[in-house]
């Protein structure tokens, strides 16, 4: 990037406009990011409201600069997304996590993995590429989930229900992210193969205080149940949101409360002291 220099200001900022020689440059940088392992996977836990099982964990990409440091992904997701260059990005996550998730089943751990996609993601060769992936891993289709937003999924609901579906085939179940910030026609929801609501962390952490988002996230719930889906809530910063988010019977829940993203080798740890919390 021609403006590396130590300003100490974000590079990233996505809502800044670019030349087109420091999206080039920007480009490469990713590029070499993927080769040289500077990506790297966290995972955080989601955890069951019905038996505090925790049984999954949400891969969330980080990018460990040189000489930045961690850039969190809000600083080069965007930009990925909008030169189509996330499907390299998406094409080395749904592999790291299929990996890892592997190496944890292997271990005794029977944890699900979901993995983030974007609307470029949902091309014609995403499932056999999965697949591959799956195969050569050796890890059963029904233990990975996808998230994709509700925005990315409305984009094109026709073309991508087609891909969705065949996700669906092999196994591979898909959760709907940031729900209730999109604008979802109902009756295309109705038509795609979806196991999880995720309700969006604005509502969740809103709602022990504003009525509306109390609403929001009570209507959600409602939705999900009426339609056959579970639920899960992002962004639960303290114990009253857990509470409430427990007696409205969300099903599934994330946040910084009960964990922040963990490299993966502090994730087994995390879950045997979950469990001994939980069996107290
Ligand atoms: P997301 O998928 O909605 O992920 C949730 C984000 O909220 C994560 O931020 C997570 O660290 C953060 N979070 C979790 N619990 C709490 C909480 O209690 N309070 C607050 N304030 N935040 C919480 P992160 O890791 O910075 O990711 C931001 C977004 O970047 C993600 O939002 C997702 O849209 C995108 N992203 C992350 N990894 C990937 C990826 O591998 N592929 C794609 N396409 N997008 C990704
Ligand atoms: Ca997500
Ligand atoms: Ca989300
Ligand atoms: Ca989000």
């Amino acid at each position: 990037v021609a403006k590396r220099a130590n300003t100490g200001v974000a590079m990233y900022d996505a809502s800044r406009e670019r030349g087109g020689a420091e999206r080039l440059s920007l480009m490469s940088e990713l590029r070499h990011a993927i080769d040289h392992g500077e990506l790297r996977l966290y995972y955080q836990p989601k955890v069951d409201l019905a038996t505090n099982a925790m049984a999954h964990v949400e891969a969330l990409v980080r990018w460990v600069h040189p000489a930045r440091g961690m850039v969190p992904p809000g600083e080069f997701i965007p930009f990925a997304e909008q030169t189509g260059f996330i499907r390299s990005i998406s094409r080395w996550v749904a592999g790291e996590a299929i990996a890892q998730c592997a190496r944890w089943h292997a271990l005794g751990l029977e944890l699900n993995v979901s993995i983030n996609l974007s609307a470029r993601d949902l091309g014609a060769d995403l499932p056999d590429a999965l697949d591959a992936l799956l195969r050569r891993h050796g890890l059963d289709a029904r233990w990975l989930w996808v998230e994709i937003t509700e925005s990315a999924l409305m984009d094109d609901p026709a073309h991508a229900i087609d891909t969705l579906e065949r996700l669906h085939r092999l196994g591979i179940r898909l959760s709907i992210d940031d729900f209730g910030t999109g604008y979802s026609s109902l009756a295309y929801l109705k038509r795609m193969p979806v196991s999880e609501l995720k309700i969006d962390r604005s509502f969740v952490m809103g709602m022990t205080g504003d009525a509306d988002d109390e609403l929001i996230v009570r209507s959600t719930i409602a939705l999900a149940h009426n339609m056959g889906l579970q639920v899960a809530a992002e962004g639960i910063e303290d114990e009253a949101t857990l509470a409430r988010l427990r007696a409205l019977h969300c099903d599934i829940a994330q946040g910084y409360y009960l964990s922040r993203p963990l490299p993966a080798d502090k994730v087994e740890g995390w879950l045997r002291e979950w469990n001994e919390v939980v069996a107290a």
